[in-house]
C-alpha cells in the first residue's frame, strides 16, 4: 500500500524531495525508494535531515551511495540549510511547472466541478463545442489533466477540463483516491469554480464536500443548478425557493451567484459565462487604501467594536493585502479583543460597498 501511494505521489509531482535521516543511516525503505526514484524520470533532490551539528555532516556523505547525486544537509527543526535547498528546488523545477512556457499564463482559469452525472462534460462540450482546442497539460498536475482555451462571445479564459479525468479514473482501482486528489488539484489550479448541482436532487452532502473544498481554497464560485428542464410544476417562485434552500445550506457564504440551466436545451449558458467572468473580476478586484478607508471608517464610527473590560478598541485604518484572493487587514490597538460577530459585520459592510459576489473574503485584525 505504501509503495502504491509513493508511486502515485511521484507521478503527480514535478520534482521529488527525498528526505532521509542523518542519525539512522540508510534503511531498507530508503534503498527501496531510491530504486524507484532513480527510474522515475523526475528531478530528485536528496535531503539529509537532522544535520544539526558539524560532526553529523560526515554522516550525510554515506547517502551518496543511493545514487541520487549530492545529498543536501538540512535541519528542519532549525531551518538550517533550507534556503540552499529551496534554491535547488527552484533551479531544478521543470519550466512548465514555473509557467515559463505557458502562452496562456495570466488568463482566468475556470473549472467545472460537481458530482458524477450532473452534466459537467455536457457543459464543457456545449461551451467548447467543435472548436475544442486542447492546449496545455496543466502545470503541476497529472498528464491527462488538460485545459482548453476558450475565446468566444467576448469572454476569454482557460477551462480546466476534468472530463478526461473521469474516464481515466474509471479504469483505476484507486478510484476514490484518484478522484478526490484530482478534484482537489483541479480546484487548486483554478481561479473560479463552477459548481454544478442537480436540480432534481437539490444540494446534497457530496455537493457540500466539493463546495467546502472551493471555499477552503478561497476560490471564486458560481453555483449552477442544472437539469432545470426536469423540474416539474415550476411556478414563478420556484427559483427563489431553490436559491433560499441553497443559501441556507452554504451559510454563511450566501453571496454566491446561482444560475439555473438546462445544458441539454442550451438554456442560460451565456449567463453562466457572464457570472463566471463577473466573479473573476470580483476575485481580482483591488481597492485602494483611500477608497477602503473612505468607505469603511464611517461605518466603523457608526458601529464601533464593543469595548472590552472598559478598554476602547479603535480601528485606525484598513488596507487590502496583496494576496490572490481578496483579503483585508484592519489595523487597531487591541486586535485580540475583536470577536467573530464584529468581523462578520466588517465583512458585510465590505460586501455592501464593493462587489465581491462569489468570493471568499479574509479579514485580519492587526496591531499597528
Ligand atoms: P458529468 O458526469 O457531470 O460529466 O455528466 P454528463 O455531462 O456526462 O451528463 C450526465 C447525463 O445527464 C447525460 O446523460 C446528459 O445527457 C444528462 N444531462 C446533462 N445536462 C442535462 C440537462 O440540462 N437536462 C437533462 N435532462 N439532462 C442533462
Amino acid at each position: 500500500e505504501i509503495r502504491k501511494q509513493v508511486l502515485i505521489a511521484i507521478e503527480e509531482s514535478d520534482l521529488v524531495l527525498f528526505m532521509v535521516e542523518a542519525g539512522t543511516g540508510i534503511t531498507d525503505y530508503d534503498s527501496e525508494i531510491a530504486d524507484i526514484l532513480r527510474r522515475c524520470n523526475k528531478p530528485v533532490i536528496l535531503a539529509v535531515n537532522k544535520v544539526d551539528t558539524g560532526d553529523k555532516m560526515y554522516d550525510s556523505y554515506q547517502f551518496y551511495s543511493l545514487g541520487l547525486g549530492d545529498p543536501m544537509s538540512i535541519a528542519a527543526a532549525t531551518g538550517s540549510g533550507t534556503g540552499d535547498l529551496l534554491d535547488k528546488v527552484v533551479e531544478l523545477l521543470p519550466k512548465e511547472a514555473k509557467g515559463e512556457t505557458d502562452p496562456y499564463a495570466g488568463l482566468p482559469r475556470i473549472t467545472i466541478v460537481g458530482k458524477p452525472n450532473v452534466g459537467k462534460s455536457s457543459l464543457t462540450n456545449a461551451l467548447l463545442g467543435e472548436d475544442r482546442n486542447i492546449v496545455t497539460p496543466v502545470a503541476g498536475t497529472t498528464r491527462d489533466a488538460i485545459s482548453s482555451h476558450f475565446n468566444k462571445f467576448g469572454h476569454e479564459f482557460m477551462i480546466v477540463d476534468t472530463a478526461g479525468l473521469r474516464k481515466k479514473s474509471k479504469v483505476t482501482e484507486d478510484l476514490e483516491f484518484y478522484s478526490v486528489m484530482r478534484s482537489i488539484k483541479a480546484i487548486e489550479n483554478s481561479d473560479v469554480c463552477i459548481l454544478m448541482i442537480d436540480a432534481t436532487t437539490g444540494i446534497e452532502a457530496q455537493d457540500m464536500a466539493i463546495f467546502n473544498l472551493i471555499i477552503r481554497n478561497r476560490k471564486g464560485c458560481v453555483i449552477v443548478v442544472n437539469k432545470w428542464d426536469l423540474v416539474e410544476g415550476k411556478t414563478a417562485n420556484t427559483m427563489k425557493e431553490y436559491i433560499e434552500a441553497i443559501q441556507k445550506r452554504i451559510a454563511p457564504f450566501s453571496d454566491i451567484p446561482v444560475i439555473f440551466t438546462s445544458v441539454i436545451n442550451k438554456q442560460r449558458l451565456m449567463d453562466v459565462l457572464e457570472a463566471a467572468s463577473q466573479v473573476y473580476t470580483n476575485y481580482s478586484r483591488r481597492i485602494s487604501t483611500s477608497q477602503l478607508n473612505d468607505a469603511m471608517l464611517p461605518e466603523i464610527e457608526n458601529y464601533p467594536p464593543p469595548a472590552w473590560k472598559g478598554k476602547y478598541i479603535k480601528i485606525k485604518y484598513i488596507t487590502q493585502l496583496p494576496t490572490k484572493s481578496p483579503s483585508f487587514a484592519f489595523f487597531c490597538n487591541l486586535p485580540q479583543y475583536i470577536r467573530d460577530p464584529y468581523k462578520r459585520f466588517l465583512e458585510n459592510k465590505l460586501r455592501s460597498h464593493f462587489d465581491f459576489k462569489g468570493c471568499v473574503l479574509q479579514i485580519f485584525l492587526r496591531q499597528k
